[in-house]
């Protein structure tokens, strides 16, 4: 008996979707940035241009998310982050474009006191998209009060669907499978085979869905995470569970190796949400050498990262890297407080 071969686009195409992203992004080259660092030949993804909300990389994760929703009868979304977080945003902007109420659940992180931080940027867009808020006190758990959120919207009858933080579960981690569908092909059109691509890492489906994607086309090229938040080994140990998890529900277990989930923790600072002197001035260089909006929670230590790599010389100048843009775009509003100070632009 011959099994049909794994056909990737088949197995995706069982799953239910939503269509709420801008796809394919686009793939830009780079070159006034090479020029200025110098080292291999950059490459752009532009999830920041998903087009939901501003853009990002949840609008993918929550194409599936909401599709399991709407399957589910769902009447609302209940979802949790940061005061600034961009997860929120796109939810509850997914949430709007479903007719589904948002509640969301605002953790207080102490990353700053800011009005702009507690007012503007995401936040700004959560209300607008009409999600009901709960902030948190600092330190209190937002998890644990998502779920308890879940209870009592199910005692007054509503039927809530829960997205967990990040959008990070196998599920939302299948809009990443898509995007390294669409840059393999991308790479295949313009006839370059990628030595590295570099992204943000944070809840871990992004990082986790892209290496199940690629690995599970037979697409080897490396993918280094830069991690925001946790250490490396943490970091590393969730990435892999999830691609796990991510490849079983695919059909195709096994495809990603605990080698193959590479995570550099040198770029976080003094925490999550919190700057730093290089993530700032990747977001200096990428805005006047590209045009680029990065910022700096999420994308601006990833292109910190990239560019201390390439500096140091990790790559050959024969070499192409993909830098992949998460997006964040809407949280610069909500910082904009560090752009004015000694740390700010000159
Ligand atoms: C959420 C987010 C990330 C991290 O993606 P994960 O899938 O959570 O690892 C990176 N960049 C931006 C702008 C984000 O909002």
């Amino acid at each position: 008996m011959t099994s049909k071969p794994f056909s990737l686009r088949t197995r995706l195409n069982e799953f239910a979707r939503v269509e709420l992203a801008h796809l394919p992004t686009r793939l830009e080259a780079m070159p006034r940035l090479q020029a200025e660092i110098g080292g291999p030949a950059l490459w752009i993804k532009r999830d920041d241009a998903t087009g939901l909300s501003t853009g990002g990389n949840k609008a993918r994760k929550l194409a599936f998310l909401l599709a399991e929703a709407l399957g589910q009868g769902a009447d609302c979304l209940v979802t949790v982050g940061a005061a600034q977080s961009n997860h929120v945003r796109q939810t509850a902007a997914a949430a709007a474009r479903a007719g589904l109420d948002c509640f969301a659940v605002l953790e207080d992180r102490g990353v700053s006191d800011s009005l702009a931080y507690k007012s503007n940027g995401n936040y700004l867009l959560d209300r607008l998209h009409g999600a009901q808020i709960t902030r948190l006190e600092p330190g209190a758990d937002g998890k644990v009060a998502m779920a308890e959120l879940v209870e009592r919207l199910r005692g007054k009858g509503r039927k809530p669907y829960a997205v967990p933080g990040g959008g990070s579960n196998p599920v939302g981690s299948l809009g990443y499978v898509e995007c390294a569908r669409e840059l393999v092909q991308q790479c295949r059109d313009i006839g370059i085979a990628p030595r590295e691509i570099v992204v943000a890492s944070g809840s871990a489906g992004t990082q986790a869905g892209l290496l199940t994607g690629l690995r599970a086309l037979g697409d080897m090229t490396p993918v280094l995470g830069i991690g925001v938040r946790a250490p490396r080994a943490v970091q590393e140990a969730r990435v892999f569970d999830l691609a796990v998890a991510t490849a079983d529900l695919l059909g195709c277990p096994g495809s990603v190796a605990r080698d193959d989930v590479v995570v550099d923790d040198t770029h976080i600072g003094a925490g999550y949400g919190l700057a730093t002197e290089t993530g700032l001035e990747a977001i200096s260089l990428f805005a006047r050498r590209e045009a680029q909006l990065l910022d700096p929670v999420y994308s601006g230590k990833a292109a910190a990262g990239l560019i201390h790599h390439c500096r140091a010389g990790r790559y050959a100048t024969t070499d192409h890297v993909i830098f992949l843009h998460t997006g964040g775009t809407a949280g610069l509003f909500g910082y904009c407080d560090l752009f004015g100070g000694e740390m700010g632009l000159s």
